[in-house]
């Protein structure tokens, strides 16, 4: 597996109209962009942590795209052609918090926040790319990239637009509708069918 060590994970929010929704929310006129920082990377089969702070951490499974270029100001095919590895992500999310705080930081950057499956091929077809996760075997959340507000060629030129992206650099790409709470003691598994998968149990933290 190649290793995966990003300057930094730029996340987008509410990519999925149903999602939007299921949260009370608008879909946004342009992509809603937020931080995760890189300490808050995990591999499948390590523990979520469960902050004490928290009374409602939820999963939310997604696409992650890797860059493989340096990419500033881009069009979206120039983006397209610099996309190197697809990865099953979990942006793990403490949802009180991020209501509370409005900033989405501390809600989305405590340590094991963002469990990544290992990097699978990017497929010619994006849109095709399924999504899915599942709570002790049960599925919860089930999407695929053709569902997607804006598509991930379209998600990457504009992130690019803000900030330089580096060669390594992790893009998740938005949650499907049927986000839910996790309690110590589940396992919760983000899968890309025949792509990449990721699976980790949730434990309180110590
Ligand atoms: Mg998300």
């Amino acid at each position: 597996m190649p290793a995966l060590a990003p300057s930094k994970i730029v996340c987008v929010g509410r990519n999925y109209a149903a999602h939007a929704k299921e949260l009370g929310n608008e879909v946004p006129k342009q992509p809603l962009l937020f931080l995760k920082p890189p300490s808050s990377l995990v591999r499948s089969g390590e523990s979520i942590r469960l902050p004490a702070v928290s009374k409602r951490v939820e999963y939310e499974g997604e696409i992650g795209v890797v860059v493989g270029e340096r990419l500033r100001k881009v069009s979206p095919d120039v983006a397209r052609a610099a996309l190197v590895s697809i990865c099953a992500v979990n942006d793990v999310t403490a949802r009180d918090l991020q209501k509370s705080d409005v900033q989405f930081t501390r809600a989305k950057g405590f340590d094991t926040f963002c469990p990544v499956g290992a990097l699978g091929p990017v497929p010619i077809d994006l849109a095709s790319l399924r999504i899915r996760t599942l709570v002790n075997g049960e599925v919860r959340q089930d999407g695929t990239a053709a569902d997607m507000v804006f598509d991930i060629p379209v998600l990457v030129a504009y992130i690019s637009g803000v900030m330089t992206l580096e060669p390594g650099d992790l893009v998740l790409t938005g949650t499907p509708a049927g986000v839910g709470t996790l309690s110590a003691g589940d396992v919760v598994e983000v899968e890309i069918a025949g792509v990449s998968a990721v699976s980790n149990p949730v434990i309180s933290e110590p």
